[in-house]
């Protein structure tokens, strides 16, 4: 397996390495959609989507917007948190937020493929019910005593433990380790 070079990369390229070094066999092209970097469709036979654009460009784009930037940093700190326990390897912000992000999608096809048709089916509704949940209380926290800041965290923190990502985030995040362990950097 060769090494790949992160920085110059698109998350495409970052997903495809991905893909092999892990042996998974998932399905992946760069078809997003609009203000999207990465995605999972269950049509299709399942395909991961990630974009064409460097780790670089990304995490301009997500840091710039206020409605983006929460989940970023969110990330950061997860994957952060899980590689301080393991190797020291270096890895730059940018980087390592593509990494997670496509093994993230990963996670969600294997949910996909490995659960019966009627329990994936399940969750994705309870997700749906829980998201919306969410979106009202974050509506209420706006209108209310907190700072449009302080309701953007709450959601950044609150979306990660929904059913199916808080799942997917567990799988990206011992994936994420194995990657590391292979020894590839910025
Ligand atoms: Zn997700």
């Amino acid at each position: 397996m060769n090494a790949i070079n992160f920085s110059q990369s698109t998350a495409y390229r970052i997903a495809v390495w991905l893909n092999q070094a892990l042996e998974l066999d998932i399905a992946i092209d760069s078809k997003v959609e609009p203000h999207t970097w990465f995605q999972f469709s269950d049509d299709n036979g399942g395909v991961v989507h990630c974009a064409s654009a460097t780790p670089g460009e990304i995490s301009k784009f997500e840091l710039g917007k206020k409605e983006t930037r929460d989940h970023y940093l969110e990330i950061i700190h997860l994957a952060r948190a899980a590689i301080s326990k393991g190797d020291s390897l270096e890895i730059n912000d940018a980087n390592l937020y593509v990494v997670f992000a496509c093994l993230h999608e990963f996670g969600h096809y294997r949910q996909w493929k490995d659960l019966s048709a009627a329990d994936y089916r399940a969750l994705v509704d309870r997700r749906h019910a829980r998201f919306d949940q969410l979106n009202k209380t974050i509506l209420t926290m706006k209108k209310g005593y907190a700072r449009g800041q302080e309701a953007y965290q709450y959601f950044a923190k609150e979306y990660r433990r929904l059913p199916l990502e808080h799942e997917s985030d567990l799988f990206a995040l011992e994936q994420l380790q194995i990657v590391l362990r292979m020894g590839v950097g910025d």
